[in-house]
């Protein structure tokens, strides 16, 4: 398996941040300049401005308007570098967190800001609440 390598920054603390949405950018940016090496670790290469969106679906932006290169958000940084791949796991004990692509990624600190879900229920009655209501919505 494949190792991230990571020649010059063994002597500092790593702070690895999944995810590059509002949450992890925030922490990166709070990091900036500190003494640790920072790197964030994304699926996609760009920062999506989500509360912009409907301005794009309603033709007022331009889809790249909301989305900003994440590479270019880190460039100007000495200790942030981004990483772009899909995290699969992380392994607690050994510090690794495990990419799609197979690579594995130390850190000595972990930021994990992969967003959030909508949350379904499974409990039938909630379940025909939610449908009642939405009936409801959409009538
Ligand atoms: C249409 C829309 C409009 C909104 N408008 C507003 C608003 O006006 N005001 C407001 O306060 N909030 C708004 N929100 C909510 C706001 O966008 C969220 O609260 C905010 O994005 C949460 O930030 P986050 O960093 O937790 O997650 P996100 O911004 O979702 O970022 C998560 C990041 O993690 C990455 N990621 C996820 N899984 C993986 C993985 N396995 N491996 C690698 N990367 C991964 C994703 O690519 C993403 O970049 C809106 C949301 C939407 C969808």
């Amino acid at each position: 398996m494949k190792r991230d390598p990571d020649p010059e920054t063994a002597s500092r603390l790593r702070v690895v941040i999944v995810g590059g949405g509002f949450g992890g950018l925030a922490c990166a940016r709070a990091l900036d300049g500190a003494p640790v090496e920072v790197l964030l670790i994304d699926r996609d290469n760009y920062h999506l401005f989500t509360s912009l969106l409907h301005q794009v679906a309603s033709a007022l932006l331009n889809p790249a308007d909301i989305a900003y290169p994440l590479r270019k958000v880190c460039r100007r940084s000495r200790n942030i570098r981004f990483r772009q791949g899909v995290v699969t796991g992380v392994d607690f004990e050994a510090r690794v967190v495990r990419l799609r692509d197979g690579a594995q990624v130390r850190f000595d600190r972990l930021v994990l800001a992969t967003g959030s879900t909508t949350a379904r229920t499974t409990d039938p009655a909630e379940s025909r609440l939610q449908r009642h209501h939405r009936a409801r919505v959409l009538a």
